[in-house]
């Protein structure tokens, strides 16, 4: 088996920078890390590839001896010297506890991996922080056109005066001496092994030599966050919008949970909705019922005009098409219902054009008012049919 050169595993010359060695194996690290490629053994290879040379070529004095000796200088035995292989023969947690030594302090290269969204298998998942639920009271007007708010909440973030590492500023976290850095701990003797928790790091795999005054090493503290929320048109009472990584602070650099803002929509007293639906009730002057004409309609978009026919009864729908809330490319309908109306005041003139009406008028001009008197007729008969 032929060794690959390590500069020419991170791709970097001979001689490359600290800065650029450590820019090389980022960037191919986030490519072939386990995370990104659960159950993929190759890139596992190849992650644990790079991580060795990495391992190597930053750190001055082995990248010396390296450029002087090669690769053997490393063996010291075990599996890589039986496999016929030179070089330090990283396993997977050793690799990942460099790779966590090189990063994992700022946090900053677990954003890259934990903003992939759902149905990522992380390493760390138990120290991601806990989602939070808000509940959330919006008006009519913003759950129909959509709105941004302000909202405050108290929460357990990341603490500022040390970025979350618990350690007092200054000082850095060390590896933890009991399990290296895995998180993990080997009991038992013999034939039996025990995995568990690392009962001194208690499974973060890094100990704090001087804890942070501000979070006493806990790496977060409880604060008041203030974000914005964007509310999309639409949302109804019992919509769930989340905020990602708005919750709790995550632990040892993991990411924070999610913020899940549940939607209460205040009723209005002019427009109702069901779904994309607006709804609202509109009086029309009985002339304009009788006579048909148009009147004025509010909309959820502004006032539009309606065409009512003649002889249009009190209690009639009618829709306007797309008029109502427009979300997600769809839009509903506005739906209006008429109630007839009379004026409250009448001028003398129209008091006399009314009765001039009056005296011209016949019940029978009205359909429902003769189905009312039928219905009515009908009862009375069965009436006296019972003798009553
Ligand atoms: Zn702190
Ligand atoms: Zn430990």
């Amino acid at each position: 088996m032929i060794d690959r050169d390590y500069y020419e595993i991170l791709g970097v010359s001979r001689d490359a920078s600290e800065e650029d060695i450590k820019k090389a194996y980022r960037r191919l690290a986030l490519k072939y890390h386990p995370d990104r490629n659960p159950g993929d053994k190759e890139a596992e290879g190849k992650f644990k590839e790079i991580t060795e040379a990495y391992e190597v070529l930053s750190d001055p004095r082995k990248r010396s001896q390296y450029d002087r000796f090669g690769r053997r200088v490393f063996t010291s035995g075990g599996a890589a010297a039986a496999a016929g292989t030179a070089g330090l023969g990283l396993d997977l947690d050793e690799a990942l506890r460099v790779f966590m030594e090189a990063f994992g302090g700022s946090g900053s290269i677990f954003d890259d991996f934990f903003g992939m969204g759902a149905g990522t298998r992380t390493r760390r998942a138990p120290d991601r922080g806990v989602d939070l639920r808000l509940d959330l009271e919006v008006d009519f007007e913003e759950a129909a056109l959509g709105s941004e708010r302000e909202v405050s909440y108290s929460v357990l973030q990341e603490c500022a005066a040390c970025g979350g590492s618990g350690a007092a500023p200054g000082t850095r976290p060390r590896v933890c001496p009991n399990c290296r850095g895995s998180g993990v701990e080997v009991r038992g003797n013999g034939f039996i092994h025990i995995r568990q928790t690392c009962s001194v790091c208690g499974g973060s795999g890094r100990v704090v030599g001087s804890p942070c005054p501000r979070c006493g090493g806990e790496g977060r503290v409880q604060a008041r966050r203030t974000i914005k929320v964007q509310i999309p048109p639409g949302v109804e009472t019992g919509s769930r919008l989340r905020v990602r990584r708005a919750g709790e602070g995550g632990r040892h650099g993991a990411p924070p949970g999610d913020l899940f803002v549940v939607i209460h929509v205040r009723p209005h007293d002019l427009f109702e909705r069901h779904d994309l639906h607006t709804f609202c009730e509109v009086p029309v002057p009985f002339h304009i019922a009788a006579l048909g004409g148009e009147i004025r309609v509010p909309t959820i978009h502004g006032y539009t005009r309606l065409k009512i026919p003649a002889g249009t009864q009190s209690g009639r729908m009618f829709r306007l098409r797309g008029m109502g809330i427009h979300a997600d490319g769809r839009k509903g309908d506005h739906h209006v219902r008429v109630q007839v109306a009379v004026p409250d005041r009448l001028t003398s003139e129209q008091q006399r054009l009314l009765a001039q009406f009056k005296s011209s008028f016949r019940e029978s001009q009205i359909s429902r008012l003769d189905e009312t008197y039928r219905k009515a007729e009908a009862f009375y008969q069965r009436k006296k049919a019972l003798g009553r």
